[in-house]
């Protein structure tokens, strides 16, 4: 039972910001305990990099478009702010792979690039018979041997299954979700339960047909789409939570500039404003550079300083449908680094989510931008504008000028999860736990980039505040 009244500060007011503002809102009331709430976001609005605009009828996000319905965090706060009959799930259809400029469907049965089906593997156009036959070298090769030490995502699938379905089918897949180098990326902190799956069944291939859900459950997912939105789009739950958060104060266009201990129970907070906050405990909800600044006299917390984020665009372009001379039959595809192409990827937004676009029209939102690809960004609107467009040309034979085009820059946004990066985290925090109790960090750059990841991190620094205050209460 916590019986003081506490003082709470969030840094930063992204999903994750807003998430522990909630659940720390709800935990005050549902228990009445008196828990003063502080949100600091730098910007004059709230929701990082979920920002939706209107145009001429079409709803479109700069930034994340939808997440994961698997990942219940996200629903559920959804339902929580009074959203539950604003959800809606994508219209599934082909998904397509981009090689050597030919679209090729993704394999049925693909599951994060595992084949989990023979004959779509087998007549597939993405590999060689080469490539097939040392992709299926996987049923026969031995478990690694179980060392405890973190691998790349690259050097793990390459073992398995060789470079070919590396390159044409998984790397494509997983930029879409890192913008990253996949010989540089963890596998312990990005996917570990294909790890899982090696040392329960040795073979990747097999492993992934027996965990994977059956047919006829697979084939009513499939229906259903495997993403999530909101209607009008997901600034909608920003909005939301900033409704529902009627006891948290905020300070919006306000920079935290230094966290420092008063005393072990105590930080004070110097803000951008010339003003100094005290509080009990604070959660650090920003990019981890960001959050490194935050405490300069912190050197263990260097490893964030020395995490690496990538840089990527978002282009939003409208049409009439008629300016699309070759409308492919899918919702979108992603493009393999074998290619004379500089967009990463392309979702036919129309098709996948229709509710956003007005009947006649076209959006296709595009990626520029990943590792070791990201001058791009840097570029003009108008050259970023004509590379785009001449990418699209070559596959869907766009002649016309867009309608309007939203160029969006993310600049460092994509947190880098590289090898040895769990271990990394947990020693961060061991000794911020000792430096500096009460002080949590959390948010894309720590336990998953996902919408969901963020909702439960901010949760879960929520759960350590409570936690902590507890067992304070029952030492006095
Ligand atoms: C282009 C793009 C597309 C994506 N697509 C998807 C998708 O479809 N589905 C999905 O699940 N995920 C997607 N993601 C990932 C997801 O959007 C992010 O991981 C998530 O939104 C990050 O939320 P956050 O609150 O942790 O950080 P942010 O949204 O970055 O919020 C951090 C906030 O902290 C503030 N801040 C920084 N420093 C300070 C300071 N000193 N004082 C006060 N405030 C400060 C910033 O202004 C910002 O508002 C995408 C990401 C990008 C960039």
């Amino acid at each position: 039972m916590i019986e003081e009244n506490r003082r709470v500060v969030i840094i930063g007011g992204g999903i994750t910001g807003l998430s522990a503002a909630y659940y720390l809102q709800k935990e005050s009331k549902e228990k009445n305990v008196n828990i003063e709430i502080t949100l600091i976001e730098a910007s004059n609005r709230l929701g990082g990099k979920i920002q939706t605009i209107r145009k001429n009828g079409f709803t479109i996000e700069r930034g994340p478009d939808s997440f994961l319905a698997r990942k219940q965090s996200a629903g559920r706060l959804v339902k929580e702010v009074g959203l539950e009959d604003q959800l809606i799930h994508n219209s599934t259809g082909q998904a397509y792979i981009l090689l050597k400029g030919e679209l090729h469907p993704m394999p049925e049965g693909a599951v994060m690039g595992i084949p989990t089906k023979l004959s779509p593997f087998v007549t597939t156009g993405l590999f060689s018979p080469i490539g097939k036959m040392r992709a299926a070298a996987d049923l026969i090769l031995p478990a690694s041997k179980k060392t405890g030490d973190d691998q790349s995502l690259g050097s793990f699938f390459r073992r398995r299954l060789g470079d070919e379905v590396v390159d044409n089918l998984i790397e494509p897949l997983l930029s879409g979700i890192y913008a990253g180098d996949i010989d540089k990326l963890s596998l312990e902190a990005t996917f570990p339960q294909f790890q899982q799956v090696e040392e329960k069944y040795r073979s990747l291939i097999l492993g992934m047909k027996q965990s994977s859900p059956k047919q006829q459950s697979a084939s009513s997912q499939k229906k259903k789409g495997m993403f999530q939105t909101l209607k009008g789009g997901l600034q909608t739950l920003v909005d939301a939570l900033e409704e529902k958060l009627d006891e948290v104060a905020f300070l919006k266009a306000v920079k935290v500039e230094k966290i420092e201990k008063t005393n072990v129970e105590h930080y004070r907070l110097s803000l951008s404003n010339g003003s100094i906050i005290e509080c009990d405990s604070v959660v650090v909800a920003t990019p981890h550079h960001a959050t490194a600044n935050l405490i300069p006299s912190a050197d263990y917390l260097s490893p964030l300083q020395k995490m690496k984020s990538t840089t990527v665009a978002t282009v939003a372009m409208a049409f009439d449908e008629s300016a699309l001379k070759n409308d492919i039959d899918g919702t979108g595809f992603v493009v393999s680094r074998n290619n004379d192409y500089t967009i990463t990827a392309c979702t036919w937004t129309h098709k996948k989510w229709p509710h956003t676009t007005p009947e006649g029209k076209v959006i296709l939102r595009c990626y520029v931008g990943r590792s070791g690809e990201e001058a791009i960004v840097d570029q003009s609107d108008e050259e970023i504008k004509k590379v785009v467009l001449d990418d699209l040309n070559k596959i869907m034979e766009i002649t016309t000028d867009p309608e309007f085009t939203i160029i969006t820059r993310w600049r460092e946004a994509m947190p880098q999860y590289a090898v040895g990066h769990k271990k990394m985290l947990r020693e961060v925090n061991e000794r911020l736990a000792k430096d500096m109790p009460g002080i949590y960090i959390a948010g894309s750059s720590f336990e998953g980039v996902g919408l969901p990841d963020c909702i439960n991190s901010g949760e879960a620094a929520v759960k350590a505040i409570l936690t902590r205050w507890n067992k304070q209460t029952i030492e006095a």
